[in-house]
């Protein structure tokens, strides 16, 4: 084996600058998190060589002993951290638990109705560019324009007119709690399924931070690497037996081949973490470090916090004033180390490869040991860079600010 096993040093130069990356980065992508060395040791495992199409006890491959020891496991505690009553722990992504979900419940052609992504959907809630728009009908549901928040009697109006097969609740940007029990009346009153997608939240809901979609929902999926703060992966839970059956086997033959022993043995670490009282401390930080950047951006005469503030672990800034667009103003901040992405704002005026706007989250830092009054810096250093795009001195003094900062808090 010794002979093959030089590695390849373009390679790992390329790797270790990806590590100093993160080092020198205060990273504010609400979808990242930080995991630890145990979640990324469980990964690097022997178990990426072992082959085990099927389920626990029902394998197609021999030598699954440990494995199906691993994999239960992962089971048993997100079944524990959700109260549900079966879990599927095989989905390679969140995109694949939902391709998943979809063809168990749906046939092509059926009417997928979710948030739109100029809302803060995802592109697997029916976005045309994504399958869940080709291979489906699709149609979104916006935001209230005076509020900004999910209008309930707005999308029972839709939802009545569209007659969806299917309605999908949850987003990747939008910072409010989401009401469960007014999705359910109406997917009830036009005898839809309802299918939660929790990926960005699921972290806050196991802590009681959110309420939890499971018991009201027909099917809920989530990421595994968001505020879960686990490997790369995706993951379906249910209370309905039917609805579980279809489920596996929709994910496995029916849209993927081999699961990745590896992640999921990753996914059981960040499990048995996440069960632990100290993660309960971890998201309460999390929400604290995202209300003080908020107040803090509220503040400002130039950026404005949309609906006014945040419930969970991030804000989309609605940017206009500043004169930047959310692209600008993206690339700005990657000049000074701070990673951000763009994003629409509601009602936004420019496509969504340009933006108004930028979102904002706080797993990652909070996960390095970033309190309040970091965030609070972090939220000022924005507002110096955002207003001062043209003024070099002020941007050289957020960059050094930044390297301050992240030099105070290690990763590893
Ligand atoms: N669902 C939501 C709400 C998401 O925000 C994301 C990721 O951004 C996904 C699903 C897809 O997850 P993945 O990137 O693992 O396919």
């Amino acid at each position: 084996l010794m002979e093959y096993a030089a590695k390849d040093p373009e390679l790992w130069k390329s790797i270790k600058k990806e590590e100093d990356r993160q080092q020198h980065t205060i990273e504010l992508i609400a979808s990242e998190n930080i995991v630890s060395d145990a979640v990324r040791e469980a990964q690097g495992s022997v178990l990426t060589n072992k082959y085990a199409e099927g389920y626990p006890g029902k394998r197609y491959y021999g030598g699954c002993q440990y494995i199906d020891e691993v994999e239960q496991r992962a089971i048993d505690y997100a079944k524990e951290l959700f109260d549900a009553k079966f879990a599927n722990v095989q989905p390679h992504s969140g995109s694949q638990a939902n391709m998943a979900v979809y063809q168990a419940l749906l046939k092509p052609g059926d009417k997928i109705l979710g948030m739109g992504m100029d809302a803060g959907g995802h592109l697997t809630h029916g976005s045309k560019v994504n399958f869940s728009g080709k291979n489906y009908q699709s149609f979104s549901y916006g935001l209230n324009p005076e509020t900004e928040e999910l209008d309930y009697d707005q999308i029972m109006a839709d939802a009545k007119e569209i007659q969806p097969q299917i309605i999908v609740a949850g987003a990747s940007a939008y910072s409010r709690i989401i009401d469960w029990d007014k999705f359910r009346e109406i997917a009830d009153a036009v005898e839809a399924y309802l299918m939660v997608d929790m990926a960005h939240i699921a972290g806050l809901v196991a802590t009681g931070d959110h309420p939890n979609p499971v018991p009201v929902a027909d099917v809920v999926t989530t990421t595994t690497h968001k505020t879960l703060r686990g490997p790369r992966g995706g993951m379906i839970l249910t209370n309905n037996s039917e609805i579980a059956k279809k489920i596996n086997s929709a994910l496995f033959p029916g849209t993927q081949g081999g699961p990745l022993e590896q992640v999921i043995a990753a996914k059981a670490q960040a499990f048995y973490e996440d069960l632990q009282p100290q993660f309960k401390i971890w998201t309460d930080q999390v929400i604290k470090n995202a209300k003080a950047m908020a107040a803090e951006f509220n503040k400002s005469e130039t950026i404005r916090v949309v609906s006014g503030g945040t419930d969970n672990h991030l804000m989309i800034l609605d940017i206009t004033k500043t004169g930047l667009t959310g692209k600008d103003a993206q690339n700005l901040l990657d000049s000074v180390n701070i990673t951000t992405n763009k994003e629409s704002i509601p009602n936004d005026q420019r496509s969504p490869f340009i933006t108004s706007g930028l979102r904002i989250g706080s797993p990652a830092i909070t996960s390095r040991g970033f309190k309040e009054d970091d965030a609070r810096t972090v939220a000022d250093l924005i507002i110096k860079a955002l207003t001062n795009a043209d003024n070099e001195l002020a941007i050289k003094e957020v960059a050094e600010d930044v390297r301050a900062l992240t030099d105070k808090y290690p990763i590893h």
